[in-house]
């Protein structure tokens, strides 16, 4: 089977050797604090190395300003839980990261869907949508977007921080793909501009960068609701992992991750570059599909009539695999649509899963 389907990070690129001798090193030097419990709010010397890099990357931020999550998923979980009551109302991209979905849906929230065109969410939609509903809170991935790798633009980032000020909602800023980014210049997050400085939740992610099997993740907060999420996290799960967090910390400190992140991010550009090669000779005449700059999946749109769920079995039988777009909607769901993600396979199994794909349309 050649999968286009997964969103996982390649694992030949996980620096393995540079892990291994950072657990070793966790274990020899310092193994008793590391195998004991730990504070909620997580290593310090892990929320310095972040902040760090988030300052270096245009948003000052201090430790103090910053929670380790178990995985930015657990994030979105704690901020359910600080700030959901039953009939909220979420505001989401529609299409929108599914787990996310449910995490909004398991809280009670109403989710609501804010239009999108091929950059993203809709300002005009939010400004018009956000009057009506009275929302706790907008999610919103705005670079390199999973399911469609589509990226805000900075003007359109200026006016959501806006719209947050004028109708006071919390803006969910969900960034795990910002540094895999292959061509162009980076957007500035929303979290940096002016308007929403103080209701503006950055999320991070060490899985696309290091390793998923971590389970690292930061929020960075306003005072008051970070305080919050920590009171969620200890009921959640007291702390992230003692040792992974050690362990990530002292890697961060021995190695050099933007080194790594280059290897990456050569690699998928590769793979993104193979795919968007080989899709116009594959992809029935009338198909759309984008180029993202960065992250891992290309959202593409089969003419009008076609049926990308019904599609699969078919392609599944030709040993290929992709994730049909229309779970992704949480308002009118588009039939047509499918997620093709690029990370896990070479450029020469990309060709050859694409001209099994290709035979699904015969
Ligand atoms: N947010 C988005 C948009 C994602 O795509 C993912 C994972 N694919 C996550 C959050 C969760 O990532 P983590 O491994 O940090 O929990």
């Amino acid at each position: 089977m050649i999968s286009f389907a997964g969103g996982l990070p390649a694992p030949e690129l996980f620096d393995v050797a540079g892990m291994r001798t950072a657990y070793d090193r966790v274990l020899a030097e310092n193994p008793r604090q590391a195998l004991q419990y730990s504070t909620t709010e997580g290593d310090p010397e892990l929320r310095a190395a972040v902040a760090d890099r988030l300052t270096a990357r245009g948003l000052p931020t201090g430790a103090d300003d910053l929670l380790v999550t178990t995985g930015s998923q657990q994030a979105l979980t704690l901020l359910a839980t600080a700030l959901l009551e039953p009939g909220a109302v979420v505001l989401v991209e529609d299409p929108c990261y599914l787990a996310a979905l449910q995490t909004f849906a398991f809280a009670g929230a109403r989710v609501v869907p804010v239009p999108t065109d091929d950059q993203g969410l809709v300002p005009e939609a939010l400004e018009e949508i956000a009057a009506r509903e009275n929302p706790t809170l907008l999610y919103v991935v705005p670079t390199f977007q999973n399911p469609t790798g589509r990226t805000l633009p900075a003007e359109r980032r200026t006016a959501v921080a806006e719209a947050a000020a004028r109708h006071g909602f919390w803006i969910v800023e969900d960034d795990p793909y910002g540094e895999l980014r292959y061509e162009g210049e980076p957007v500035p997050w929303i979290a940096a501009a002016p308007a929403a400085a103080d209701r503006t939740v950055l999320l991070g992610s060490f899985s696309k960068v290091m390793a998923p099997g971590l389970r690292l993740g930061h929020l960075r907060a306003p005072a008051g609701l970070r305080r919050s999420c920590v009171i969620a996290k200890q009921a959640a799960d007291l702390h992230t992992s003692t040792i992974d967090q050690a362990a990530a910390a002292r890697y961060l400190r021995d190695s050099d991750l933007d080194a790594h992140v280059a290897v990456i991010r050569a690699a998928y550009r590769e793979r993104r570059d193979a795919l968007l090669e080989g899709l116009p000779a594959v992809l029935p005449e009338g198909s759309r599909w984008n180029r993202p700059e960065g992250g891992m999946f290309v959202w593409a749109t089969l003419p009008e009539g076609h049926d990308a769920t019904a599609l699969l079995r078919t392609a599944v039988g030709h040993e290929v695999a992709y994730v049909p777009g229309a779970p992704f909607f949480c308002g009118e769901p588009d039939p047509a649509a499918m997620r093709l993600s690029f990370t896990t396979h070479s450029p020469d199994e990309i060709g050859e899963g694409l001209r099994r794909l290709a035979k699904s349309f015969v």
